[in-house]
């Protein structure tokens, strides 16, 4: 179990699930505590049960089936409704009955929204916590206050706000944390605020959202003045602009500040975790994410690669594989040798002086004619592999193909593509249906090979982008289409240019296929 001197909460599966387009179902919810406990989070909140049937759900599977070896579940809910006992309110009951050792209680803390959200008075609105924190902590469970809207609150009453959070520790409540509901912080003001909550003697954590672009700044600036409580989402998941993003509070208060919040072998796994809880939400992972981001240590300038080859460190913050991630090396036209030798060197191939000169000149050349390695890993990779080998070698070679695209008479649209090619010897003629044409060359050509090389059944073709690029001196324009392609284990992309898009889209298919049987193990 995680220390207590210090927590990291997560929030993912309530405030992170408020975000536009999310939809958690109970084994998503499920699947992400896991990851979560995975980190090494002190404490997971898993949702409102009784007021929302799935959270409800959620607790009652978590108690069979949920095996948590960091984490202690946390189940959120309101203070008592004004005027009823704690002990009869059916909502503080199914906080109770919930199962989770730790009840998180959302309470008012601006006298402006006791009176108006409320309607009651700000004396009921104290009581309130006080019988509501007793009662729970009576019937055995911990309790943390959430203080809703409290830097507002505290600009509108101080000595109100601060006494609701004193009355929250007298009645038992063991962390108050303070919430920047509205997100409009900035770190100085919000830290003399929490400086202030700090002095009331209560426990104080810090919950604070990204409107202003500093929710992971304004949790650092309320740890510094005292907070030992900080909560937040995975990648920054939550309405708006977001929570603060709960990785990079942590990799920045453990490798930065020396906390020893999560493992540190969990730390070199965040990365991973990180992409896994993206599976799970179906939410496309933001590539610019600090620490776990892809591009978080990808390097593009032609200009510093031949220093990034002589010492690493001089440009990344830390070490990339402190929190799982790897420095890459962007190939684009900017690259000078250097940065393709490094590129080289990084896939596991080493390259003669006269080879990368030769494959500089080759990539500059495909790149002005409208090909991007950046965003084309498999294409680079496979034209650094014809460079060493001096040649070009592939499992099949191409004799021939053709698409047909039909409207029939009751309107629908079908394309039919023939394939001829050769390979292990033989010719081979095949025939694939599609709803487009560049789905019925890809049925194709699988038929043709996956007779010859059953592993392509599990090759799959996830994504299909097309571009224009504009013609420049006198040359007409181009289409660029870029294929990201997967198996079991991971994905790939492949680009394809020319001036006809199923030509293009050809070229990227091609060498999608191409590059799958070799990561299946055949060599061509
Ligand atoms: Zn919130």
């Amino acid at each position: 179990m995680a220390d207590d001197g210090f927590h990291v909460y997560d929030t993912t599966l309530r405030d992170g699930a408020q975000q536009e387009g999310l939809n958690l179902t109970v084994a998503d919810k499920l699947a992400i505590a896991r990851h979560l406990d995975g980190l090494g989070v002190g404490f997971i909140e898993g949702g409102w049960p009784g007021a929302n049937p799935k959270d409800t759900e959620f607790f009652r599977r978590a108690q069979t089936e949920l095996d948590l070896k960091h984490a202690q579940l946390a189940a959120f809910g309101a203070t008592r409704r004004a005027g009823v006992k704690a002990a009869d309110d059916p909502l503080v009951a199914a906080l109770r009955e919930s199962g989770a050792p730790v009840v998180t209680l959302v309470a008012k803390s601006h006298d402006r929204h006791v009176e108006l959200a409320l309607r009651t008075t700000l004396e009921e609105n104290l009581a309130m916590i006080r019988d509501t924190v007793s009662h729970l902590r009576a019937e055995g469970q911990r309790v943390f206050l959430d203080a809703e809207h409290f830097f507002d609150g505290y600009k509108s009453n101080p000595a109100y706000a601060l006494e609701v959070l004193r009355t929250a520790a007298e009645a038992g409540a063991s962390v108050i944390a303070l919430c920047d509901t509205n997100g409009g912080m900035l770190p100085d003001e919000l830290a003399d605020v929490v400086d202030e909550a700090v002095g009331t003697g209560a426990r104080i954590g810090i919950h604070c959202h990204d409107d202003t672009g500093c929710a992971v700044a304004n949790t650092l600036a309320a740890v510094r003045a005292g907070a030992t409580h900080v909560q937040g989402c995975a990648n920054g998941y939550g309405e708006r602009s977001g929570n603060a993003n709960l990785f990079t509070v942590v990799a920045n208060l453990q490798l930065k500040k020396g906390f020893d919040l999560v493992p540190q072998e969990s730390l070199r796994d965040m990365t991973r975790i990180a992409h896994a809880i993206t599976e799970v939400t179906n939410v496309t992972p933001n590539s610019h994410q600090p620490y776990v981001g892809t591009s978080a240590f990808a390097h593009k300038a032609g200009l510093h690669a031949s220093a990034i080859k002589v010492d690493p460190n001089l440009y990344q913050h830390i070490d990339p594989a402190d929190v799982g991630n790897d420095m890459r090396m962007l190939v684009s036209d900017m690259a000078g040798r250097a940065s393709v030798e490094l590129k080289g060197r990084e896939l596991g191939y080493r390259l003669a002086g006269d080879q990368s000169r030769q494959l500089v000149e080759r990539v500059k050349e495909l790149e002005s004619r409208g090909h991007t390695f950046e965003a084309a890993d498999a294409s680079f990779e496979l034209l650094l592999r014809d460079t060493v080998a001096g040649e070009r070698k592939r499992h099949f070679s191409v004799e021939s193909w053709r698409v047909i695209v039909e409207r029939r008479p009751a309107g629908d649209v079908v394309s039919e593509a023939t394939v001829k090619l050769h390979a292990k010897g033989e010719r081979i003629v095949a025939t694939g249906e599609g709803n487009g044409p560049v789905n019925a060359l890809d049925k194709a050509v699988r038929l043709a090979l996956e007779q010859l090389y059953p592993e392509l059944a599990a090759v799959q073709l996830i994504d299909f982008k097309v571009r224009i690029l504009e013609g420049t001196l006198g040359t007409d324009a181009v289409t660029r289409v870029l294929i990201t392609s997967s198996d079991a284990t991971g994905d790939w992309a492949t680009v394809g240019v020319d001036e006809n898009i199923i030509e293009a889209s050809w070229q990227a298919l091609e060498q999608a296929v191409t590059y799958g049987l070799l990561r299946a193990g055949h060599s061509a």
